[in-house]
């Protein structure tokens, strides 16, 4: 504890104050292995949270291919060399074979920011058109799409945000209906300003937002209206994409629309730093045209080694598969969770990626941020590791390294179970 309280100290000092922490108690984490973690003082942690290491934490075969890429070779990509074509090879043959080409960054929020960039290289306009509460990432211009995080200053007139999806309580009207008349709204709006209308930019699976369950076809209105106004549609696929979903690799394949870019990052190498975006030639062509653009780190031979090494254990593992057999294991566990406790209002997710939303009133529909917020801390008293997102800040986020097994959510669904009779 007072070893704890030292280390904050020293972040205070050395990071900055208001840098964010897990928990109350935050958890000081010294090893990690495949769904475990131990902190300073030896305890074990069941990890159910971490997307990042994402075939588990220091998985050995993306160790050692990290060590033998660095010990050969570690450079940029004004040198040519096999390790990003080859990667960009396998990484493009996942998608629909007109997204066919990418650039390798080095996080999520670049990604987005270069997928900004390529809309207004297509388009000739800058409008951009988000969910309310998401998140795309810290840049100047993609924090501006942010509203957890709202910029000073206020958003740029360039952006409009649209209602996130929410199945706890629906707009009304048949389902995707409501949601299209906000963007073709949101889209008249900016087709009246100087910016034009230039993207859409969504998460296929609103993870931010608290991953709603929407019906399929939900998002065909929204995506059709886009296409009539000349607009370019984003799939940011940091949360879903990689097979975390079970069902599809890619959370857009999923909810059933062509994104005209694709953006990544997160769970691509493991922890190790690296994104993309994805497109077609024809967009990166327009991209390299009107923008000059060069990545230091982006693509260099270590992060492609390792970023390919997760294709492969996902393949030879085949952890999608078991993402979609665990996941609906745990989530039946959860429902059955909901029939012993009130406070569970409704569990939500497909694969690998769930939770329970916690409401005060079923039939309200009551938010419960304050429950989850002791909920997750007395999950973590207890060994657990998990975190809480959505509109209402009150649904558990469940999201754990790809080979949680069904002994592991046996482990969570009991603790739970326990955690929440003592809230
Ligand atoms: N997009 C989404 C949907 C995210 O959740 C995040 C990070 N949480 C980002 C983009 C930004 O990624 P990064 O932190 O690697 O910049």
């Amino acid at each position: 504890m007072q070893a704890n309280t030292d280390l904050l100290a020293r972040r205070e000092r050395l990071l900055g104050r208001g840098m964010s922490t897990f928990y109350t108690d935050p958890v000081h984490l010294v090893r990690g292995s495949g769904v475990w973690l131990w902190d300073a003082d030896g305890r074990k942690y069941l990890d159910c949270y971490n997307n990042v290491p994402h075939v588990g934490h220091c998985h050995p075969a993306v160790v050692e291919a990290i060590c033998r890429q660095a010990s050969l070779l570690n450079t940029h990509t004004r040198y040519l060399h096999e390790g990003i074509l080859g990667y960009v090879e396998r990484l493009t043959a996942t998608f629909d074979p007109s997204l066919s080409t990418a650039i390798m960054t080095c996080t999520g929020s670049e990604a987005n920011d270069i997928a900004l960039r390529m809309a207004q290289a297509v388009t000739g306009r800058t409008g951009v058109i988000a969910t309310d509460h998401t998140y795309h990432g810290n840049t100047t211009a993609v924090s501006q799409l942010s509203t957890r995080m709202p910029p000073v200053g206020g958003f740029g007139g360039h952006v409009r945000h649209v209602p996130a999806p929410d199945s706890a309580r629906p707009l009304g009207g048949a389902p995707g209906t409501a949601f299209t008349a906000r963007v073709e709204q949101a889209i008249a709006d900016l087709e009246a300003t100087t910016h034009g209308f230039s993207a859409f930019i969504l998460c296929p699976y609103f993870a931010n937002e608290g991953f709603p369950d929407l019906p399929p076809g939900f998002l065909d209105g929204a995506i059709a209206a886009v296409r009539k106004a000349g607009g370019v549609v984003i799939a940011d696929e940091v949360q879903p994409g990689f097979g975390r979903t079970g069902s599809h690799f890619w959370g857009h394949q999923r909810a059933g629309f062509m994104p005209d870019i694709v953006t990544l990052g997160k769970p691509m190498a493991n922890g190790h730093p690296v994104g993309a975006v994805v497109t077609t030639p024809d967009t990166l062509n327009a991209f390299r045209k009107a923008f000059r653009y060069f990545n230091t780190f982006g693509g260099n031979p270590v992060s492609c080694a390792a970023a390919l090494v997760v294709l492969d254990v996902l393949r030879d593992e085949n952890l999608m598969e078991n993402a979609r057999a665990v996941g609906d294991y745990a989530r039946h566990g959860l429902e059955r969770l909901a029939a012993r406790h009130d406070l569970i209002g409704m569990v939500r997710g497909t694969g690998l990626f769930f939770g329970a939303e916690l409401m005060l009133d079923r039939t309200a529909r009551t938010p419960a941020p304050d429950h989850a917020t002791r909920l997750i801390n007395g999950m973590k008293d207890r060994g657990i590791l998990m975190g809480k997102i959505g509109v209402g800040e009150c649904t558990t986020k469940i999201r754990p390294p790809m080979p949680f097994s069904r002994d592991n959510a046996d482990l969570m669904l009991e603790v739970l179970d326990d955690a929440l009779a003592t809230l």
